[in-house]
């Protein structure tokens, strides 16, 4: 189950993270987008420290929607309000359960009704989606995390800015899948 103590911790870790990550993330955005990936994290996760650094929230909802918030109103571009939508069904369905894989299911489907995506169109849907299901089945390790951000290389983008350049994205990272990979490899160093 997630508590409000590893939340913090989690994302306190995945702050730091793309923080010392901003320019390759950014890098990785450049061939096959507009090369602002890492900097519209980066913002994201100076505006969830600065929030969460505030006020601590009252409990596990309050914490998921604090995050929710920041990341809406600072990141831009389609990663903030993916994510924004992810944290923020997240905090809704943290009424109700706090098992892991629940919440990050309730996260998942946020993020495919916002988007519209679904696996195989080399987004973040591409890691979330089999992270959800290893959740499940209790078998979520790094190397599950890190083989669904690899698989992304040889995908074609048909979804978000990358599917502007069509066959031209095959062979590269989808860098929002790279990201949400530090984001669940965080969890997990937090105990999650
Ligand atoms: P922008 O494309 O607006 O510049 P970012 O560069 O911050 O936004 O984020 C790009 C990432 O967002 C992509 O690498 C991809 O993982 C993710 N993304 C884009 N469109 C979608 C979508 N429709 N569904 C899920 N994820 C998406
Ligand atoms: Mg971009
Ligand atoms: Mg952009």
């Amino acid at each position: 189950t997630l508590t409000l103590e590893d939340t913090l911790k989690w994302l306190h870790g995945f702050d730091a993270t793309v923080t010392a990550q901003k320019a390759y993330l950014s890098e990785l955005d450049t061939p096959i987008g507009d090369g602002d990936h890492g900097n519209n994290l980066a913002r994201g996760a100076a505006a969830i420290e600065d929030a969460l650094g505030k006020q601590e929230p009252a409990d596990l909802t309050a914490a998921l929607k604090t995050i929710a918030m920041a990341l809406v109103s600072k990141v831009g571009g389609a990663s903030g309000a993916l994510y924004g939508t992810a944290f923020l069904e997240m905090a809704k369905a943290s009424r109700e359960t706090q098992e892991v894989a629940d919440l990050l299911a309730a996260g998942l489907a946020g993020l495919q009704k916002r988007g519209g995506a679904t696996t195989g169109e080399k987004t973040m849907i591409d890691v979330w989606a089999p992270v959800v299901a290893a959740a499940k089945a209790g078998n979520l390790t790094t190397q599950v995390i890190d083989d669904a951000v690899q698989a992304t290389k040889p995908m074609k983008a048909t979804k978000g800015r990358a599917s502007y350049v069509g066959d031209n994205s095959i062979g590269h990272l989808d860098p929002g899948s790279v990201s949400s990979g530090y984001l669940f490899s965080e969890m997990l160093k937090a105990g999650v």
